[in-house]
């Protein structure tokens, strides 16, 4: 079998205080190749919680992270940031776009730890933009752009440096539904292509729809559609989400 993308083995992220919050307590979950998975359940749940300690953005408190084969637990910071920017891609709710440059300089910021020319950062970023249906706002500024352009722009920049692994946390969560539909169509359509995606979504009919689903609860998983790989929801699944 294929080496999972993503390993947690009986991780707990807990924070200090009386009494101490546990935002994952003891979860395993393992996220092979080619898989896109929605991490769906209420506020406060954990998942954005998960979606960092996939990411390297956060370290547990005890147990154990590989992501791509590498363990978090025995890198350092920099070594980190290194395997980020080598293997993973992420998408927030709120686009975080550097305001007052263009779509194409936001998209080639992502690529500055790449060891490319200037001119090979732009020219791939382009790419990217064109590639989210964004070929004609390249020199748009991010207060020129609505929000589901915004967020394509976003979603440009994670996939610019064609990550292995695709984070997303609520990516449609301020847009309309029109929008929100073109960023989970380009999800699917980047999962095709290969990559492996991780989507928090609070929404109940896009989470049916994809292929398997991850349910938080109280910083656990309460309900797990599988691991067994990429597969269609059944419209007996689908049907438990409506
Ligand atoms: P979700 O994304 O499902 O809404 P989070 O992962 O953001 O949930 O948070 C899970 C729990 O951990 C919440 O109870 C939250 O208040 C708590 N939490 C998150 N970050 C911190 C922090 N930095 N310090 C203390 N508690 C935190
Ligand atoms: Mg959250």
């Amino acid at each position: 079998m294929a080496e999972p993308v993503v390993e947690l083995t009986a991780v707990t992220r807990g924070y200090p205080g009386t009494p101490p919050v546990y935002a994952v307590r003891d979860l395993s979950l393992r996220v092979l190749p080619g898989e896109l998975v929605a991490v769906v359940g209420p506020s406060g749940s954990g998942k954005s919680t998960l979606l960092h300690l996939m990411g390297t953005l956060d370290r547990p408190t005890c147990g154990r992270v590989r992501i791509a084969g590498y363990p978090v637990e025995g890198l350092s910071d920099r070594s980190l940031s290194a395997l980020r920017a080598a293997h993973i891609g992420f998408v927030f709710q709120q686009f975080f776009l550097t305001p007052g440059i263009s779509a194409v300089d936001n998209v080639a910021e992502g690529l500055l730890y790449r060891g490319l020319s200037r001119r090979a950062r732009t020219a791939a970023a382009a790419a990217s933009l064109r590639r989210v249906g964004l070929g004609h706002r390249l020199g748009h500024r991010p207060h020129e752009l609505s929000g589901g352009e915004r967020q394509r722009v976003a979603l440009a920049r994670a996939v610019a440096g064609s990550p292995s692994l695709l984070l997303a946390d609520e990516p449609t969560g301020s847009l309309d539904t029109a929008s929100g539909a073109r960023v989970v169509e380009l999800l699917r359509e980047l999962n095709a292509e290969g990559t492996t995606v991780v989507v928090i979504t609070h929404d109940r009919d896009l989470a049916a729809r994809l292929p398997r689903r991850v349910v938080m609860r109280d910083g656990r998983i309460s309900e797990d559609t599988g691991d067994a790989g990429p597969r269609t929801a059944t419209a007996q699944e689908a049907a438990r989400w409506r």
